[in-house]
């Protein structure tokens, strides 16, 4: 039988989507179109109202496709959590929508969609479970879930309405997933979380916090010899929350090579009295001092972040706030949106919401000082020798291929498809874009 699945949304989601398609595969299921697939499965996001604005209409358009041909529709993930009882109102069509907590119970609806038969899922238990395994066969970069759900409640976030307080995962099921990874080729992992700074792991035997689990990482990986073409070489982790980063933890990421100079830390704004309404739960005098810190012990760490700008109450005073600390840190690249409240979170009810234009007329403004800052650090790169992983090849010739460094910087080169998955030392050598263009360095 075949399936069609789409994914929208984070890196969370793309990892779940990857363990669905192990557990279809397992199954003998093969990948299929919109014109063949028996089972569509929409990895949905709620996160933001473009992301669930985009499932509603794939949902609407898979829904009228049924009315031509039979197959199976299911929801998935957080628009299915949130929306559960509207998905069904709205798309009678769909056939089954599990949330984020009933993902196990895909299984089951497989088993019924394999014998043409149907149930109703409304007995599941709600639980999260994390699936074995996320990697993709052949892929040499895989994704490592290591605890799920948010405690924070941003008063703009969904998140943990919708996947719930933090769960966080079994090391030895993280060690055995890397060993799995290991085996099948992988090269780099990211370890996976809403917010892995907050990992942390108690049982009779073990207490574990994030710092402990990456020393116990980096022992078990950094202990085999890393070649250019064997074993993982790299490992990241998603998503930082500021005020979790620990100086353990920058002391152990400037100690181990394994853990790539790149980290994504979320400052959203730049200002005290915008923080405090988004409940952020830190300063920008103490997200400075973060950043100093992490400099200082981690020579060429680049690093990255997401800006929420037109938050309710954000005054032109705010914004200069916002700008003011990019330029001081001097993001390589940032996530950079305007406030779109969310149903059920505090913000969406908040006084002084900020008029559409004054949202957009900011954001540009974030926008272009953020290309100033990326292209001056491109600039300054120019010259460098770095070590790269290549992972495809270049989508404008099929003699070039595209790698990435470890500071999250893509690199064009002239090469071949056999080296996909190889480290590589290269020489920036210009820039085009947002990418370098790069030549071999032989040593
Ligand atoms: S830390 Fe805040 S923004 Fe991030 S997932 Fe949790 S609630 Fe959402």
């Amino acid at each position: 039988m075949k399936y069609l699945l789409e994914t929208y949304g984070c890196q969370m989601n793309k990892a779940e989507s990857a363990a669905v398609e192990v557990l279809l595969r397992e199954r003998s299921w093969i990948p299929g179109t919109v014109e063949d697939a028996d089972l569509v499965l929409i990895n949905t996001c709620t996160v933001r109202a473009t992301a669930e604005n985009r499932a509603w209409g794939r949902i609407a358009f898979f829904a009228a496709e049924k009315k031509k041909r039979k197959f199976s529709l299911v929801v998935l993930g957080c628009m299915a959590e949130q929306y559960h009882q509207e998905i069904k109102k709205k798309a009678p069509a769909v056939d089954y929508v599990l949330g984020t907590f009933q993902k196990q119970a895909l299984g089951l609806v497989l088993d019924q969609i394999e014998k043409g038969t149907s149930f109703d899922l409304s007995e599941e238990s709600p639980v999260y479970v994390f699936a074995p395994t996320h990697h993709e066969p052949g892929a040499f970069r895989s994704f490592v879930p290591i605890m799920h759900g948010c405690n924070n409640f941003c008063t703009y976030c969904i998140v943990p309405y919708v996947r719930g307080r933090e769960v966080s995962r079994k090391p030895e099921a993280i060690f055995t997933e890397l060993d799995a990874l290991a085996a099948a080729g992988v090269r780099e992992v990211t370890l996976l979380g809403q917010n892995v700074n907050s990992y942390k792991w108690q049982d009779a035997e073990t207490t574990l916090d994030f710092p402990g689990l990456l020393r116990l990482i980096a022992q078990k990986l950094g202990t085999k010899e890393k070649t250019a073409t064997t074993g993982i070489g790299w490992v990241r982790f998603l998503t930082s929350h500021p005020k979790d980063l620990s100086d353990q933890l920058i002391a152990i990421l400037a100690s181990e090579a394994i853990y790539c100079r790149h980290i994504h830390l979320c400052i959203q704004s730049g200002s005290n009295r915008v923080l405090a309404r988004m409940n952020r739960k830190y300063t920008r005098e103490y997200f400075l001092g973060l950043v100093e810190k992490l400099k200082a012990a981690i020579p060429g760490l680049s690093l990255s972040t997401d800006i929420l700008v037109g938050f309710p109450g954000e005054t032109e005073e705010d914004l200069e706030d916002t700008l003011d600390v990019m330029r001081k840190v001097k993001f390589s690249y940032s996530f950079m949106y305007h406030f779109n409240p969310r149903k059920g979170t505090p913000a969406m009810t908040m006084d002084e919401q900020v008029p559409e234009k004054t949202k957009k007329a900011r954001l540009a403004r974030v926008i272009a000082l953020q290309k100033e800052i990326s292209e001056s650090l491109m600039n300054e790169r120019i010259g460098a020798v770095d070590e790269i992983l290549i992972e495809s090849l270049s989508k404008r010739s099929k003699k070039e291929i595209l790698g990435r460094t470890a500071r999250d910087e893509m690199v064009v080169l002239p090469g071949e498809v056999s080296q996909i998955g190889q480290f590589m030392r290269v020489r920036l050598v210009s820039k085009s874009g947002n990418t370098f263009k790069a030549d071999r360095v032989n040593d």
